[in-house]
C-alpha cells in the first residue's frame, strides 16, 4: 500500500519535473534500419538510437531495472558488456549534470572529475574483453572529455530501448544523490570523500572483487542479524559486520558472551561506535559526551569479545560516513582505519523493497565494477537480496574474504 502511495507521488513529481523524454534529435528508428553498417551480426544490424538525455531533476532512491538487459552477467564477458553499456550512460550523465547550479561548486567538480576518471579507467577494464561489431566498445579515450565525446556516439540497438529509458531515469537520480553528498562535503562529511590515507571507501580493490558489509546490528536472539549470519554460512561467503557497542553489550547480557562470539565464527566484527549517532556533530545530542569514547569502548568491548579469535578487525565505520575532518590523528593513534563504503544499498530506506535493492546494486556493481557493499543486518532486505545477486553475478565476480578487506 505504501508503496503503491508512493509511486502516485513519483509520477505527480515526475510529472512536474518533466519525464525523461528522449531528445528530439533521437532517431526513433523502428522502421529506418540502418544503412550504413555493413558485416555486422543480425543482432547489431537492427535500429539503433543515440543515449536520450534524462530530465534535469529527480527525487526519490535511485532503482532502475537490471534485468531489462537480458543478457546473462554470470560469465566475465557477459559482466563487461553490461558494465561497458552501464559506464558510458553513467559517464554522460556525470557530464550532463556537471552543467547543473550546485552549491559548493569546488567539492562538487572534485568528486565529479574523480568520478569520471574513475569511470573511464574501470570502461578500460571492461573493454579487455571487447569483440569487433559491439556497440558498447568505443576506441580507447585520452582523457575524460575524449571519453565523454565517444559516449555520445553510442549507437544502441532500439531493442534496447525500454533498458535505456531507465538506465537513464537510473543515472540521473543516482548522481544527483552523489552530487548531494558532494555539495554538503566537508560541512557534514560522508563516504563522497576521503579526509587522509588511514580511511578507505573500497574503490581500490581489484577489479571485479567485491566485498560485504552489515552495519547497526546485532539484534537481539532468533532477530535479522542472525538471519543474514545464517545466510552467509548457506552461501559459504564472509562479511563484516559493523556493530554497535551498546546492541552488543545488549545481547551479551542475554545471551552470555561465549555465545554471542560464537555467531560471528568464520565472520568479521569492526565498531560502528556505542550508538547510532553522527560522530561528526555527536555534541549536538549527546552534550559532555566525547565521540572518542564511543569509539574506544566499542573498541576495548570487541578486543575482550573476541580475544583469541581473528574476528575483530581494528576497523571503525562512522555512523552515516560522519566523522571530524580533523580525527586522523585519533584514528592512527588508535590502530584504527576509517572504513567507509562506495556501494550503498539504502536497504535501511522503507520506500525500496529487496527486489529494488537487487536492481540498484546489480548496477552499481557493473558500475564501479569493485569494492565495499553496504546493508544492514538489523533489517529483512539484505537477507534476500544477497542471494540473488550472488547466483545472479555466478563466477563473474569474486566475493572477498572479510578478513583481506583493508589488504587492497
Ligand atoms: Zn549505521
Amino acid at each position: 500500500m505504501r508503496r503503491k502511495i508512493w509511486l502516485i507521488i513519483g509520477l505527480f513529481i515526475l510529472g512536474m519535473s518533466g519525464c525523461p523524454l528522449p531528445e528530439t534529435s533521437v532517431t526513433n528508428a523502428a522502421n529506418e534500419p540502418v544503412t550504413e553498417q555493413v558485416n555486422v551480426p543480425a543482432t547489431e544490424a537492427m535500429p539503433v538510437s543515440t543515449p536520450h538525455k534524462t530530465a534535469k531533476k529527480y527525487s526519490g532512491v535511485a532503482v532502475g531495472n537490471r534485468r531489462l538487459w537480458t543478457e546473462s552477467v554470470n560469465t566475465p564477458n557477459g559482466f563487461d558488456r553490461a558494465s561497458r553499456a552501464l559506464i558510458l550512460f553513467y559517464a554522460l550523465e556525470l557530464d550532463r549534470q556537471a552543467e547543473n547550479k550546485a552549491f559548493n561548486r569546488a567539492s562538487v567538480n572534485k568528486w565529479l572529475a574523480k568520478e569520471l576518471n574513475l569511470a573511464r579507467q574501470n570502461y578500460q577494464f571492461a573493454a579487455k574483453t571487447c569483440q569487433s561489431n559491439d556497440w558498447t566498445c568505443i576506441t580507447p579515450a585520452n582523457n575524460s572529455d575524449d571519453f565523454i565525446a565517444k559516449a555520445s556516439e553510442l549507437r544502441i540497438p532500439a531493442v534496447l530501448d525500454e533498458w535505456q529509458e531507465k538506465t537513464a531515469e537510473f543515472m540521473g537520480i543516482y548522481v544527483a544523490e552523489q552530487i548531494h553528498l558532494a555539495a554538503l562535503f566537508p560541512t557534514t562529511s560522508s563516504e563522497i570523500e576521503l579526509f587522509n590515507d588511514n580511511e578507505w571507501d573500497g574503490d581500490k580493490t581489484a577489479d571485479r572483487k567485491f566485498f560485504l558489509s552489515f552495519d547497526d546490528g546485532p539484534t537481539a536472539s532468533g532477530g535479522n542479524t542472525d538471519n543474514v549470519l545464517e545466510m552467509l554460512a548457506a552461501q559459504k561467503k564472509s562479511a563484516v559486520f559493523f556493530v554497535l557497542g551498546q546492541r552488543f553489550a545488549n545481547r551479551q547480557k542475554t545471551n552470555g558472551a561465549a555465545a554471542v562470539a560464537q555467531a560471528y565464527k568464520g565472520q568479521c566484527v569492526g565498531a560502528h561506535g556505542w550508538e547510532h549517532l553522527s560522530h561528526e556533530k555527536r555534541s549536538r545530542y549527546a552534550v559532555g559526551d566525547k565521540w572518542q569514547s564511543s569509539v574506544t569502548d566499542t573498541i576495548a568491548l570487541l578486543k575482550t569479545s573476541f580475544d583469541g579469535t581473528a574476528i575483530f578487525l581494528p576497523l571503525f565505520r562512522p555512523p552515516y560516513g560522519q566523522r571530524k575532518a580533523d580525527s586522523g590523528a585519533f584514528f592512527q593513534k588508535e590502530g584504527l582505519q576509517v572504513a567507509l563504503w562506495n556501494i550503498d544499498s539504502q536497504d535501511w530506506n522503507s520506500r525500496i523493497e529487496a527486489e529494488d535493492i537487487i536492481n540498484r546494486m546489480e548496477i552499481l556493481m557493473l558500475i564501479k565494477r569493485r569494492g565495499v557493499l553496504l546493508f544492514h543486518d538489523i533489517h529483512p532486505k539484505a537477507q534476500k537480496a544477497v542471494p540473488v545477486i550472488i547466483k545472479d553475478f555466478g563466477s563473474a565476480v569474486e566475493w572477498g574474504n572479510c578478513h583481506q578487506i583493508a589488504v587492497f
